[in-house]
C-alpha cells in the first residue's frame, strides 16, 4: 500500500441540518487538535439549544414520509451508502487518524467494522418482519409489527468517531426513524462526511442531522420532547447521567459506559499467542478502546514466564505519527488525556505497584509537540489500587498475579465494570466454565478483543451499560422500534352482542 493521503482541511466544522452544512447560531468554538503534531488543525462550532431545536424540527418534518417508505426502499438507500463508504474508506480513515491519532491501518479497521453494521442494516426488511397467528379465537387473527419511534438521537465518544455512530444510525434509519448525531467535539470531521455520503446515497433531507457540541447540545436533546430515544456511548458518569435524565423525561435510553477489561492467562496457555494478544489489545489504539485489555490476570507460574516477554515488547513498540504505515501506536487524543494517563502512572508507583516499563516522557523525532506517551507495564498490581479499579483509558497494562481460576473469576466479578473479558487457555473445560461464570457482557476465549459482529449486538454488564438493549444486531432493531399488536375480526363474524368478560379463545 502506498502512503495514504493525510486529512488537512482547516475550515471550521459545523452542523448538518436539513441536508446541508450550517454553522448554526451558537457563538462558541472549540479547537480540534492534530494530536501527532500538537497543533490546532481546525475549530468545531458548538451548538446552542436553538441549533438542536432546528435539527429536531427538520427531523420531525422529514420522519413521517421516511417511516412510511417501504423497508426495502430504505434498505436500498443503505445499500447505496454502503457502496459510497467502501469507495471512501481511506478518506474516512485519514480523517480519524488526523483528529484521534490512532494509526491509519487501525482507522481503516474502524471504518470496516462500521461498514459491517451498514451491511446488516441492508437486511432490514427481513428484520422488521412481524409474526402472525391465524385464528387466535374463532374468526379472529392477531399479528405484531414493529414501527419506528420517530426522532431519535445518538451521542458518541471520541475514540471511535466513525464506528460508534455506525453502531447506531444505520439501524435507526433503516427502521424508519430520523436520527440526530451529536459526535465528540474532539474529532468531529468524520460525522459531516458521513452525512454527505448519506445524502448522496439518496437519504431525504432532514432524516439525518449532525449537531456538533458539548453538554449544552446533549442537554437540549435530553430535554426535547420530540426526541423519543437516546443512544449513548462514553464514560460511565456521563452514561449514568444520560440514562437517568433520559428516563426522567420518558425516553428510551441505552447508555454504554466505561470499562476495565481483564485477560486471564492460564498456565497452559500458548505463551506466544498470549503475549501477542496482550500487546495488541493493551497498546493498540494507545489503549483508547473500550475493549482494550488493561488488566492481565496471570494465573500460577505463567507470571514469571510472561512478564519479561511483555516488557521486551512494550519497550520496542513503534510509536509515531499514525499516518506512518509502520506505526504500531500513535499519540493520545489530547494533551490533557496524555497528562491524565501519565498522572495515573505516578499514582501506581506511589501505591506500590512494580513499574516494569515506564512510558512517560516519550518523544517522537520530528513530532516533539505531539501528545505521545509510551507503553507502560506494571506488575504486582493489587485490587485495592486505583490503577486497578479505575479506567485509565491509555496504554497502561496492569498485571495482577493470582493462584488459580477461582480467584481470577472472583476478581473480575467483583469489578464494577463488565464490558469485555478474555481467557487464554488450552483447556476446553476451563474455558467453558469461565464463559459461563464470568459476570461480563462480552467474552473472548483465546480472543483478546471479542467485539461481536454486526448481527450479534454489543454491550457490557454492570457499570458498562445502563439500559437493557445492546447496540446494533437484533437488539438494535428492537431498541429503535416499538411493537404494535393488531387483532382483527371481519363483520360476518361480529354480531354476538357486547362481551363483558375477558375475551378468551372460543
Ligand atoms: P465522554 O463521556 O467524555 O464523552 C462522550 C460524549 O458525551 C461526547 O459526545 C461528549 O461531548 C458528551 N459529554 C461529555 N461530557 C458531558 C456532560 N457533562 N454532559 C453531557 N454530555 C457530555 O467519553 P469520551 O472521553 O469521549 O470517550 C471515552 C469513554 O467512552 C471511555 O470511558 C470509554 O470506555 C467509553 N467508551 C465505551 C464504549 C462502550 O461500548 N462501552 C465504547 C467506546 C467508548
Amino acid at each position: 500500500m502506498g502512503a495514504p493521503e493525510a486529512f488537512t482541511q482547516s475550515t471550521d466544522v459545523g452542523h448538518w441540518i436539513g441536508g446541508q452544512r450550517v454553522s448554526g447560531t451558537g457563538t462558541r468554538r472549540q479547537a480540534v487538535w492534530n494530536p501527532a503534531t500538537g497543533t490546532v488543525a481546525r475549530e468545531v462550532v458548538l451548538a446552542s439549544t436553538a441549533d438542536v431545536d432546528a435539527a429536531v424540527a427538520a427531523a420531525r418534518a422529514a420522519q413521517p414520509a421516511w417511516g412510511d417508505t417501504p423497508p426495502i426502499r430504505r434498505a436500498r438507500v443503505m445499500n447505496n451508502f454502503l457502496a459510497l463508504l467502501n469507495q471512501h474508506r481511506d478518506k474516512l480513515a485519514a480523517m480519524i487518524t488526523a483528529e484521534h491519532g490512532k494509526v491509519f491501518t487501525d482507522a481503516q479497521g474502524e471504518v470496516t467494522r462500521g461498514i459491517d453494521i451498514v451491511e446488516f442494516a441492508c437486511g432490514v426488511p427481513q428484520l422488521l418482519k412481524g409474526d402472525y397467528t391465524d385464528q387466535v379465537s374463532t374468526g379472529i387473527d392477531n399479528w405484531t409489527l414493529r414501527q419506528p419511534l420517530g426522532v431519535v438521537a445518538g451521542i458518541t465518544p471520541f475514540n471511535f468517531p466513525c464506528m460508534v455512530p455506525m453502531w447506531m444510525f444505520p439501524v435507526a434509519l433503516a427502521c424508519g426513524n430520523a436520527f440526530i448525531l451529536k459526535p465528540s467535539e474532539r474529532d468531529p470531521s468524520p460525522s459531516l462526511f458521513m452525512a454527505e455520503l448519506l445524502k448522496q446515497a439518496g437519504l431525504p433531507d432532514g432524516v439525518f442531522s449532525v449537531v456538533q457540541g458539548d453538554k449544552v447540545a446533549v442537554d437540549a436533546l435530553l430535554n426535547h420532547p420530540d426526541v423519543k430515544a437516546l443512544s449513548f456511548v462514553g464514560s460511565t458518569p456521563i452514561a449514568q447521567y444520560i440514562y437517568e435524565t433520559g428516563a426522567h423525561h420518558g425516553k428510551r435510553v441505552q447508555a454504554l459506559g466505561g470499562a476495565k477489561n481483564h485477560m486471564v492467562v492460564m498456565p497452559d496457555a500458548d505463551l506466544d499467542q498470549a503475549v501477542d494478544a496482550l500487546i495488541g489489545s493493551a497498546y493498540g489504539s494507545a489503549g483508547e478502546r473500550c475493549m482494550a485489555i488493561s488488566v492481565a490476570v496471570l494465573v500460577g507460574d505463567i507470571a514469571d514466564r510472561i512478564v519479561p516477554l511483555l516488557a521486551e515488547r512494550a519497550k520496542s513498540l513503534k510509536i509515531m505519527n499514525g499516518m506512518e504505515l509502520a506505526a504500531e501506536m500513535g499519540p493520545i487524543v489530547t494533551r490533557e488525556a496524555r497528562d491524565r494517563i501519565e498522572n495515573y502512572i505516578g499514582v501506581g508507583v506511589t501505591e506500590g505497584a512494580t513499574l516494569v516499563v515506564d512510558g512517560r516522557g516519550c518523544t517522537v523525532p520530528g513530532h516533539e509537540g505531539g501528545f505521545f506517551t509510551g507503553g507502560t507495564l506494571f506488575d504486582h498490581v493489587t485490587p485495592q489500587m486505583r490503577i486497578y479499579k479505575e479506567e485509565i483509558f491509555g496504554p497502561v497494562l496492569a498485571c495482577v498475579r493470582v493462584p488459580d481460576m477461582a480467584t481470577a473469576l472472583r476478581l473480575i466479578n467483583d469489578h464494577e465494570f463488565g464490558n469485555g473479558v478474555a481467557c487464554f487457555t488450552s483447556d476446553g473445560g476451563v474455558a467453558r466454565e469461565f464463559a459461563r461464570r464470568v459476570q461480563v457482557g462480552m467474552v473472548g476465549i483465546n480472543v483478546p478483543i471479542p467485539v461481536p459482529m454486526a448481527w450479534h449486538g454489543f454491550g457490557g454488564w454492570k457499570k458498562s451499560l445502563f439500559g437493557d438493549m445492546h447496540a446494533y444486531g437484533e437488539e438494535g432493531v428492537r431498541f429503535y422500534t416499538k411493537q404494535k399488536s393488531v387483532m382483527q375480526r371481519w363483520p360476518d363474524s361480529i354480531g354476538k352482542g357486547a362481551e363483558f368478560v375477558m375475551p378468551t379463545a372460543k
